[in-house]
Order: structure tokens, then C-alpha cells, then sequence
């Protein structure tokens, strides 16, 4: 028994005016003092409006968002009492967005404790809207949050398939001014999103379409959106691949990139489509050389043609790594700027938070710890190394 999930999507051109036909009394629109200083808090705020819904603004969602945010936002929603509640902005807004409704609704819960193995009964006092500004998370579509834990130096994969949002606004125009590093990382998010849930051993014959189409439109749109970001037609279907492999990896799982990007991500505070995207090739590789060559169905997919599946496992992932040296992405540590010894000193902690993420049980080749800490330091340098 499985299951597939999606909020209801409005995409395309002027999807954010849909907001003025919903039905309801107040709305809390949960984001960032960014997206209030771009004026996109005041879009949302017109067109709920026009609606008669009247709204009040949290705009203090830090990037990677604490469990004590979380909670703050929660209390304020408690007094004011809101039927809407509108995850506007990057990842980091929607998922601070989806907890905050979930400890709205169930105030005896504790943050950490919004697992899909809890029944939380959401939707009795208010309905989830998420709006994406950027384009690749996912996150407007999919039930999966991603909270810090400063003390712990750890982030914690959170969420249940009720924390998914009842609608999705997917407007390109909400994108069109994203600088273009963040179009790189986040797009090659996406992209890391579509391959893992590709791969993993979750997969299923409702996610595979999804993540085949999320990456081939990455690899025509993204260079494009990155270079020209003033194409819309780029801007367009890369905001449609963004949900789109949100979909693919939520109905399936991602896997060990994300696993160790989430655990270098907490530790050395890089942009999360920047970690995941960097190890992505690595494990493609680690899983390729014990002979699964399941990625070989993406390459036919996108026009890579190859002798054979091994070949053409071995040319996606030189494409993936062509593309990432094309956006200026990372594609080692060591390019990070950080020295061996930091990285030296931080590994047991790596390790010990990559083997904990949920992310990691659903990797196509599974590694012992000896084997991921040779992966941790073949993405060090890209040197490499036997495994
Ligand atoms: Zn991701």
C-alpha cells in the first residue's frame, strides 16, 4: 500500500490572482522581512483583499528556521485565529508555515513531534496555502519540513502527509527577480530533488514520470534562467520543474545527497541546493560502481545516447557535473572555502547526522559508515577514491 499526495496547483502566468477567489475570514501569511521589503507580503495581501479575507504578516522566518520561530509563530496564530494561514517565500517560509499550522491546530504537540507516524487531524480550524518565490524547493508542494535545532547544530526532517498544503500557488512572476545564484541553487535542487526520487528504492510508477520530466526540463531550462534571468519562458518552467520534482521526491524519497547535504548543510551553513547538488554526483557514482544503473533511464530520457546503461549512467553524471560547472555551482568542499582540518574535525558529527537523516533509507546503494565517510571526503576534493 502506498500513496500519492499533491496539494491543488495553480500555475502559470497570474496564478497569485486565484488567492482573491478563496473563501474565508482571516488569513496569517507567514514569510520573511525580505519578501515584505520586495512587496510580495502587500501582492498577497491585495488580492486576499479582494477576497474580503483579512490578513496579518509574521515576517520572521530566518533562513533555516528554529524550532523556537516555529513556536512563536504558533502562539501568535493561537491569538489571532486564522482559517488561512500562507507559507509565502523560499523553502524555509512554507515549511516554517506547514509546522506552525500543525502546533495551531495541535497545541500538545511538540514541534519534533510532526511525524508521519502521528495522526495530527489538521484542517479543523484553518487550510494551507503556499506560495514559492524561488524555484526549485519543492517545498509548496510537497508535506516535508526542514527545522534547525541551534543548540544541536542539526537540522530535523519533519512532516507528515497532512502538512501538505490544500493549495499551491506556482506564479512565475514571483521568481522573475531571483539574483542568479540563487536560480543555480535552488534550481540544481530541484534537479537533485528529480534524480534521487528517480532513484531511490521508494520509487513507484506514480513519482517516475514526475522526476524524469523535472529533470529534463532543468537540463533545458536552468542554464538559461541562470545567464538570461529575464527569459521568461526559462523563469516559467523552471518554476513548474521546482514543483514538479517536489511532487516526484515526495510520493518517493531522496536519498543519500540529501542525507549528507542536510548534515554539511548544519554544520558549515551553505544554501541547501548547494550541499545536495555538490554530493549528488558522488553518491550517483557510489551506487553506480555496485552496478545500478537505474539512472540510465534519465539519460535516454534527456537524449544522452550512450552504448549500453552503464555508459549512460556514466555520461548523466558527467552531464550533472557539467551542468553545475556551467551555473559557477560548487562541486567540491574544498571549493567552499573550507580547510581540511575544519572539515577533519567535523566529521564524526557529519557522519553520525547523515546516518540519522530520514533521508538516507531510501538510498539506492546503502552505506556502511566507513563507506560514507570515504564519500564525505571524495566530495572533499573530487580525488578519487576506491569505493
Ligand atoms: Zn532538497
Amino acid at each position: 500500500m502506498w500513496f500519492f499526495n499533491s496539494p491543488e496547483i495553480c500555475f502559470g502566468e497570474g496564478a497569485l490572482s486565484y488567492l482573491a477567489q478563496l473563501h474565508g475570514t482571516r488569513a496569517y501569511i507567514v514569510t520573511d522581512a525580505q519578501m515584505v521589503q520586495f512587496g510580495f507580503a502587500d501582492l498577497v495581501k491585495a488580492q486576499l483583499a479582494e477576497a474580503d479575507i483579512e490578513t496579518r504578516v509574521f515576517a520572521e522566518v530566518e533562513p533555516e528556521p528554529s524550532l523556537d520561530t516555529v513556536r512563536r509563530g504558533a502562539e501568535l496564530l493561537r491569538a489571532y485565529e486564522p482559517d488561512w494561514i500562507v507559507g509565502l517565500g523560499g523553502g524555509s517560509a512554507m515549511d516554517a508555515a506547514k509546522a506552525m499550522w500543525a502546533l495551531y491546530e495541535r497545541p500538545d504537540l511538540s514541534a519534533d513531534g510532526i511525524s508521519p507516524l502521528e495522526y495530527l487531524g489538521l484542517g479543523k480550524k484553518a487550510r494551507l496555502v503556499t506560495i514559492s518565490t524561488t524555484s526549485g524547493t519543492g517545498a509548496e508542494a510537497t508535506w516535508g519540513i526542514v527545522l534547525s535545532d541551534p543548540q544541536e547544530k542539526r537540522k530535523l526532517g519533519l512532516g507528515s502527509r497532512e502538512t501538505l498544503a490544500t493549495l499551491a500557488i506556482v506564479d512565475p512572476a514571483l521568481a522573475s527577480k531571483m539574483p542568479p545564484r540563487l536560480t543555480a541553487d535552488t534550481g540544481l535542487d530541484a534537479l537533485t530533488h528529480a534524480i534521487e526520487g528517480y532513484a531511490a528504492t521508494w520509487r513507484n510508477d506514480f513519482s517516475d514520470g514526475l522526476c524524469l520530466k523535472a529533470v529534463d526540463l532543468v537540463f533545458k531550462h536552468l542554464p538559461t534562467a541562470y545567464a538570461h534571468g529575464d527569459d521568461a519562458e526559462a523563469r516559467e518552467r523552471m518554476h513548474n520543474a521546482g514543483a514538479i520534482a517536489g511532487l516526484g521526491f515526495i510520493n518517493s524519497m531522496c536519498s543519500l545527497a540529501h542525507a549528507m547535504g542536510h548534515s554539511f548543510g548544519g554544520a558549515f551553513h551553505v544554501p541547501h541546493g548547494r550541499c545536495v547538488s555538490l554530493f549528488l554526483p558522488y553518491t550517483m557514482e557510489f551506487a553506480a560502481n555496485r552496478g545500478n544503473y537505474r539512472y540510465a533511464d534519465i539519460a535516454r530520457f534527456i537524449g544522452l545516447d550512450g552504448l549500453g546503461a552503464e555508459q549512460q549512467t556514466r555520461q548523466l553524471i558527467a552531464a550533472v557535473r557539467d551542468l553545475e560547472n556551467g551555473l559557477d555551482s560548487n562541486t567540491t568542499v574544498a571549493s567552499l572555502g573550507i580547510p581540511r582540518a575544519d572539515y577533519a574535525a567535523a566529521m564524526g558529527t557529519l557522519l553520525d547526522h547523515a546516518e540519522n537523516d530520514t533521508q538516507i533509507v531510501a538510498s539506492p546503494r546503502q552505506p556502511d559508515r566507513a563507506e560514507l565517510e570515504k564519500l564525505f571526503w571524495y566530495a572533499y576534493d573530487g580525488k578519487p577514491i576506491d569505493f
